[in-house]
């Protein structure tokens, strides 16, 4: 999604050829090539695929919309089994006017339910605690501490959390909670761009790093202190920079993850 602006082809042979370790891979682009082209580029180009984004979307006021939600929720599982991801991400979900309360219920509910599947088919799934910003209408998980109860509720090396500093950079309780994180073995992803205080859109105008205000570099010595040695994911999502010559993003992108990461 960060290089949106390519084709799944173009992304996977840019980035081997800058020396990235990994794609991750959403739903949309897989969808759009059919799953096996997406899996014969993924595996040509030689990168770790550490998920698949994303599925969740657990919360709805009548029961048949939350099984369609669960089944959707399989198709994912199934997708990242086949490009051979490690993990599906879950964005929650969240209703307008329904109680948070409720809608933390009916998230827990539905990853209990698809666990298993995701178990079966060794795919880990990920928990995302969206941004506060977003509680209303897409995740009402929104703090680590949120996400770090239905771990404990459910129990399973399958089941962990998505660290992404653009949703969590702000949370006073962030250093403890990664900890935590790691001592329950829950840290699977680490997700990094910036926060611009002078944002143009909350959701498209993301930064590059160093372009914000976040302390990547301190998050990330929480994270890897915490025994996280995964890949460190870029995601932006930015109208700006999508509209950009992609190569020359690309070259941005690299310098600032070496200068700010
Ligand atoms: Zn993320």
């Amino acid at each position: 999604m960060t290089n949106k602006s390519w084709s799944l082809a173009q992304c996977a042979d840019a980035y081997a050829k800058a020396g990235i370790g990994g794609i991750s891979v959403w739903r949309n682009v897989i969808e759009a090539v059919g799953t096996d082209e997406a899996v014969r580029i993924v595996r040509g180009s030689g990168l770790k695929v550490p998920a698949v984004v994303r599925s969740g979307f657990f919360p709805a006021s009548e029961s048949p919309r939350r099984q369609v939600a669960l089944d959707d929720n399989r198709r994912a599982i199934d997708q990242a089994a086949v490009i051979g991801a490690d993990m599906v991400v879950l964005v929650c979900g969240a209703v307008p006017g329904m109680p948070l309360v409720e809608a933390r219920a009916q998230i827990a509910d539905g990853i209990a339910t698809v666990l298993p599947y995701a178990t079966a088919n060794k795919v880990k799934l990920a928990i995302e605690p969206l941004h506060p910003m977003y509680a209303a209408d897409r995740s009402a998980i929104n703090r680590m501490a949120e996400a770090r109860m239905i771990c404990e509720q459910l129990r399973s090396k399958w089941l962990g959390i998505a660290v992404d500093v653009y949703h969590v950079w702000w949370d006073p309780d962030l250093e403890r909670e990664i900890r935590l994180a790691g001592e329950m073995d829950t840290l699977f992803a680490f997700h990094v761009c910036d926060w611009k205080p002078d944002t143009a859109d909350l959701l498209n105008d993301r930064g590059l790093m160093g372009e914000g205000c976040i302390d990547i570099k301190t998050i990330r010595s929480w994270v890897e202190r915490a025994g996280f040695n995964g890949l460190c994911e870029v995601e932006i999502f930015s109208h700006k920079h999508w509209a950009r010559d992609q190569d020359e993003y690309l070259k941005d992108t690299l310098k600032a993850f070496e200068e700010r990461v």
